[in-house]
This record gives structure tokens, sequence and C-alpha cells, in this order.
């Protein structure tokens, strides 16, 4: 994702917690969920047209088929804005009680950077994306085998995006490349909201609040953050964060609530292995994928 330069202010910094306190039982394993951000980065890079792009699909495909009601690979091909050839580019898609009508996305983008522009020794070089790209797919792989046997209410499609972070700095033209595909070629039913999980698995893991997810969905930002405080999880914290061009954006300007919880703080404010070769699976942590994916599932089962 890329930092815009809006500056937006909460309406509300503080909410009260909800009136019960729930007690995270949801079978969210976390160290099972670090196993697949392991898992993913084993594979190498998984920019386009990678080795390790190919062996990250097939990855998704053994995990989700067996699980969700419908499985879809959605392939699709643009030109590559950097050089004259085509992007080959595949969004992973999981249906959870497809007829159902009330729908949720979980997405995440699985891709990772085939640049790595601010490190100061190869910054050419394709990174591992071990917390952009790796954490949010894990997270959503342990939620899905959480749904078959324990399901929510709503319909869930879990979406993996590629292309999410492919375009130069600044070039924001060339993100999002699988979500704004997705958003003009949707499975239907579409969802009501969005929730997008991007760069959650920091070992020193603050989410503050993305004011264009705000602007989008205040009450679903004011829910989750209050339910994972009531949780324990005091990562969350309500208060203004960086605005960004994510994933939830595409979603945004169709009209669709959307969200993104997303530590931009990597590992603290200067965001120091963001985009860099550090961003390895030694920074981030099962406890942080845990806050999270225990979260989320234990906002799904109060719908
Ligand atoms: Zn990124």
């Amino acid at each position: 994702m890329q930092l815009t330069l809006k500056s937006f202010c909460l309406t509300a910094t503080v909410i009260s917690g909800l009136a019960f306190n729930l007690q995270a039982q949801t079978g969210f394993d976390a160290q099972r969920a670090f196993e697949d951000l392991q898992s993913q980065c084993d594979l190498g890079p998984r920019n386009p047209g990678s080795a390790g792009a190919q062996a990250a699909i097939q990855y998704f495909q053994a995990v989700l088929e067996p699980l969700a009601d419908a499985f879809f690979l959605q392939q699709f091909q643009l030109s590559d804005p950097y050089s004259s050839g085509k992007l080959n580019l595949t969004n992973v898609v999981a249906r959870f009680q497809p007829e159902k009508t009330q729908r949720i996305i979980l997405c995440a983008h699985w891709d990772t950077r085939p640049r790595a522009e601010y490190d100061p020794s190869a910054p050419d070089k394709p990174m591992l994306g071990a917390n952009d790209g790796a954490s949010g797919v894990a997270i959503l792989l342990e939620i899905a085998r959480q749904l078959p046997s324990n399901p929510v209410n709503p319909g869930i499609d879990i979406v993996l995006f590629d292309g999410e972070d492919y375009g130069k700095p600044r070039d924001l033209e060339h993100y999002l490349l699988g979500s704004r595909y997705y958003v003009e070629h949707p499975f239907l039913p579409m969802a009501q909201q969005v929730i997008l999980l991007d760069m959650v698995g920091d070992a020193e893991l603050t989410l503050k609040v993305d004011p264009v997810s705000y602007r989008s969905a205040p009450r679903l930002i004011e829910e989750i953050w209050a339910l994972a405080n009531d949780i324990g999880y005091d990562q969350f914290q309500l208060v203004v964060g960086s605005s960004m061009y994510d994933d939830h954006v595409p979603f945004i300007e169709k009209g669709i609530q959307a969200i993104d919880i997303i530590d931009f703080e990597y590992p603290g404010p200067d965001n120091a292995y963001w985009h860099t070769h550090e961003d390895t699976p030694d920074k981030c942590s099962a406890e942080s994928l845990e806050a999270v994916g225990n979260t989320v599932l234990s906002w799904l089962y109060q719908q």
C-alpha cells in the first residue's frame, strides 16, 4: 500500500467497551497461522511471474479448496506498465455459504513486492514480505479452517488479491491491481462489508485507525476495536493513524463499506522494515496474528 497525505480527525477517540466480556474461544490457532506465514516465505518472493508466486497459488488452493463451499482462481492479464510484456495475475477466492445474500469479504494481498526500494543494500531485488503479504493471508487461511465446523451467520468470501504491491512509489495507478479487477468482476451476491488485513504480523503490533476506513465504516471500526480491547488485545488503539491507499479503496469507491486493519509502524513510527529485506518472519509473531485473527473471528460470530 501507499501512504496518502490526507489527514482526518476521528470524531470519536474513545468509545465505551461492549457490555459483555468475551472469552476468546474461537478455535483460532495462532501457531498454525504463523506456520502459514513461514510457509509462504519459504517459497521465496511471490511477485507476479515468479516461481514463488506459482507455488503460493498451489499452496492456497491446497488449503482453501477442501474447506470452502466454492473455490475459484480468478486469473486475468494486464499490460505490464514497466516492460513491454504482460502481467498474469490471480485472485484466489474461497466462498462460504455462497447462497447467502448477507455477506462479508475478508481479504488480504498475497503478492509481494518485486523490489525493496527502501532497502539500502539491494533495492532492486524482490522482497520476502513476511508482514507485507504473508501475514494477512496467514490469518485468513486459519479463519477459513474454522468456518466449516463452526459457521458464522453471514456468507463469507475470503479473497486473496494479487498485484497489490506492484506499483513503483507514488505510481498509484499500478497498485491494487487485483482488488481493482475484483470490484469490476465480483462473485455475486456481492458483500456489504469488507475487512482487509495488511501488515498485521509485526511482533510489535500497533493498530491505529486508518482515516480512510473510518470515513467508510465508523461503526465497524468502533465495534472491532472495542471488541479487541474487551478480549484483552491492547494492540488495537482507537486513535488516528496514517491514511492508507490499499485494497479497501476500490470497494469504497463502489460505495461498499470497507476497512483496512493495518499496522503502518513496522516496527516503530519510522516504519523501518517496510519495503526492505528486513521484512522477514523473525520480525513477526504468532501473538500478533492471534490478536487480529481472534478479534475478527469473534466479531464474525456476533453477526
Ligand atoms: Zn507493501
